[in-house]
């Protein structure tokens, strides 16, 4: 009868009520974590900003128009990476010296006083800020696409610093970094310009996808031609209006197919200017990357602008502390040269380089990591493990080396061969420069490719797999990703 249940009865309910809110909360607790499988601890400033006396101006010559070609002349100092964790926060007072020579970036005289910058036939008055549109090209419909170009452009003269960031449009982190860098900057405390791009390719990012509508890789097709593929004639476009005014760039990227990268920069550091660069990124590790025919950065320095890849975390998430990171990294950047005053402390010394190898596994199946991106590792060490849920087995995975885990595959089905871990090798500035010296000019194994090159080799020109996801992603690459 209905409500005349038992003592016993009763008690069940009130366990199972309570069962209930016990998965209740435990469900809301997994909520609130962010969004990424492997949270990582990535140095953290340790301190605020801090603001010196105002720097003398600029010196007074008309800056005469760029030079096709621009490199540093300055030799690599073994003191950047010796230097050391930075002075303690107390000291309050003018900066350290630039580690980066601006003048060597900028390749001239910069006139006395700041003049009106024009960009798409629009001019930012010294001082000001302003949201400009850069237009792709037409859509299917005929309608015009177009993507917001924040410029702040100081009252002193100096470099223009570049950020570009979903040239990959499933890569979502940097966005939010050109948009937070971009939003806090003062133009009335800025010394040179900043641009900053947070969506490249608006096409892929409003369908999720890391390609253009016809499944090409914009990153493949720089600096593009004015007749060619439609990513061609994109990347000609942005290459032609934006990037040839760029003094420097910065171009952000994340792991592509279900993989994480842990914060860090690439470059081609046999590039004398791309070295300099890359010293600017307070403790953002720097990996030396010849990188791959077609890329942004590379389109760039042949160009004769310094250029690098900024990873930051995985595709398709929003990860708070790595775009904290990357932010505060740029704030030192920015610093280092000489645009901005403020700057932050690291609790890492300056800058790590490494040279990189893949783990991969030998069984297939599901893919279950022990270590999170950022993790140290030693030879031998238990990575994760891959279970076969079919036989009911499971296989570990050991490390072959030690190193530190760069870059890691999110927990998935795999196949046998599948590259799980990107270990990174540390070495000096010196070994790594000569190392790179050393590497051949032209990518010369399937190890150094990326995902959709594969496919390249494969007679699958520039194009991602049938579910658009970009091949199979189980061969990236030492590069796997920007
Ligand atoms: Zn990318």
């Amino acid at each position: 009868m209905a409500g005349a249940a038992t003592p016993d009865a009763r008690r069940a309910r009130r366990m199972a009520s309570a069962w209930a809110w016990v998965a209740l909360a435990a469900l809301a607790a997994a909520c609130a974590l962010p969004a990424q499988d492997f949270p990582v601890d990535p140095a953290q400033p340790v301190a605020p900003a801090i603001v010196p006396p105002p720097a003398p101006k600029a010196a007074s010559k008309p800056r005469p128009p760029p030079a096709p070609i621009r490199r540093l002349t300055i030799e690599p100092t073994a003191e950047a990476i010796a230097a050391g964790p930075p002075e303690p926060v107390e000291e309050v007072g003018p900066p350290e010296p630039d580690l980066i020579d601006v003048e060597a970036l900028t390749g001239a005289d910069l006139p006395p006083v700041a003049t009106p910058f024009t960009l798409f036939e629009k001019a930012v008055a010294p001082g000001e800020k302003r949201e400009l549109r850069w237009t792709a090209g037409e859509s299917f419909a005929g309608s015009n696409i177009s993507t917001p170009v924040l410029v702040a452009h100081g009252v002193q003269p100096g470099p223009v610093l570049c950020m570009t960031a979903a040239v990959h449009g499933d890569e979502l982190n940097g966005i939010e970094v050109v948009r937070r860098v971009l939003n806090d900057i003062d133009p009335q405390q800025l010394t040179g310009t900043v641009i900053g791009m947070p969506i490249v390719n608006l096409m892929g990012f409003s369908r999720s996808s890391r390609y253009l509508p016809d499944r090409r890789d914009l990153n493949r097709y720089f600096p593009g031609t004015m007749y060619g593929s439609a990513a061609s004639r994109i990347a000609y476009r942005l290459f032609k209006q934006v990037i040839v005014n760029c003094d420097a760039l910065v171009d952000f990227h994340t792991g592509s197919f279900d993989r994480a990268n842990l914060p860090q920069v690439r470059g081609d550091l046999t590039i004398p200017s791309v070295l300099e660069f890359t010293r600017g990124f307070g403790a953002t590790p720097v990996l030396h990357s010849p990188g791959s025919r077609g890329m942004l950065r590379l389109a760039a320095t042949d160009h004769g602008i310094p250029a690098v890849t900024f990873e930051v975390g995985a595709p398709l998430r929003l990860e708070p502390e790595q775009i904290e990171f990357a932010v505060q990294a740029i704030v030192t950047l920015s610093h280092k040269m000489g645009m901005t005053r403020s700057f932050r402390m690291w609790a890492e010394p300056q800058a790590t380089f490494y040279e990189s190898k893949w783990v991969r596994v030998d069984s297939g199946g599901m893919l279950f990591s022990s270590v999170a991106l950022g993790d140290r590792i030693r030879e031998g060490q238990h990575l994760g493990k891959v279970v076969d849920p079919i036989r009911n087995e499971e296989q570990p995975i050991l490390s072959p080396f030690r190193g530190r885990v760069i870059g890691i595959a999110l927990n998935q089905v795999v196949l046998p061969g599948f590259a799980a871990y990107h270990v990174g090798i540390e070495t000096s500035e010196a070994q790594a420069a000569e190392e790179a010296a050393q590497a051949p000019a032209e990518p010369d194994a399937i190890e150094r490719m990326e995902g959709d090159q594969i496919n390249e080799v494969l007679g699958d020109p520039r194009q991602g797999g049938a579910d658009g996801s970009g091949g199979d992603g189980a061969e990236p690459p030492r590069d796997n990703s920007d």
